[in-house]
């Protein structure tokens, strides 16, 4: 089995990801890297070495990209600005200028030192914000920019990129871990794992997705 490494924050998305490689791979297969690159809530890099460990993980490395907040601008980064999206906006203030094109290339350039040639990332653009560098064309780009860089062959999965948050739900109870996501990982803008604060966008989209998920559960096959 090819080793894979998967671009891990300890949310929602990258946890589904990192179950799903566990399940197909098996975990001394599966490796992660999370960046610490600022993020307003540095539980998020101690939470995502957590059940790196808890899972059994082969390999688990956080990258520091501190200079991120010197060159850019945005709610994710700075706690002060207050999370929206400004009228007209494409999208909402927390996006991060390059965020996956730079953890991608990372990711790969230390993938590479390890022989391995499989990435995983959890994004999705359905249901989003509509953030480019979620996009399937942006991947696909990506995933040809790396094998052009480096001269070699990468396969970058985005096994969610067709998913809205009630199919993921659907995927993580597939995966017998639907209550370990819910518990466990942390999307909340405000930092607060599991369920989170319940009130910013994230934890509304979070929910919204669960309770559809759940009731389509109960509701009797056709
Ligand atoms: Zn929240």
């Amino acid at each position: 089995m090819n080793p894979i490494l998967v671009i891990f924050s300890g949310g929602q998305d990258s946890t589904t990801c990192l179950m799903k490689a566990i399940a197909e791979r098996g975990a001394e297969n599966v490796h992660t890297v999370t960046f610490s690159y600022g993020q307003r809530h540095a539980l998020e890099v101690q939470l995502a070495e957590a059940i790196a460990r808890e899972q059994h993980v082969a390999s688990h490395k956080t990258i520091t990209v501190d200079w991120y907040r010197d060159i850019t601008h945005n709610a994710l980064l700075d706690p002060s600005m207050t999370i929206g999206r400004a009228e007209n906006a494409p999208f909402p203030n927390t996006f991060v200028e390059g965020r996956n094109a730079l953890f991608i290339l990372t990711a790969a350039i230390y993938a590479k030192s390890k022989g391995i040639y499989d990435l995983m990332i959890g994004v999705s653009d359905a249901d989003y914000s509509g953030y480019p560098d979620c996009r399937a064309p942006f991947i696909r780009s990506m995933n040809a920019t790396l094998n052009l860089a480096m001269d070699c062959t990468f396969t970058l999965y985005a096994p969610l990129q067709h998913l809205t948050k009630e199919q993921e739900w659907a995927l993580a109870d597939r995966l017998g871990c639907l209550e370990y996501i819910r518990t466990r990982t942390l999307t909340c803008y405000e930092g607060i794992p599991g369920d989170g604060c319940g009130k910013c966008p994230s934890c509304k989209l979070r929910a919204a997705g669960l309770k559809a998920y759940l009731e389509s559960k109960q509701r009797p096959q056709a």
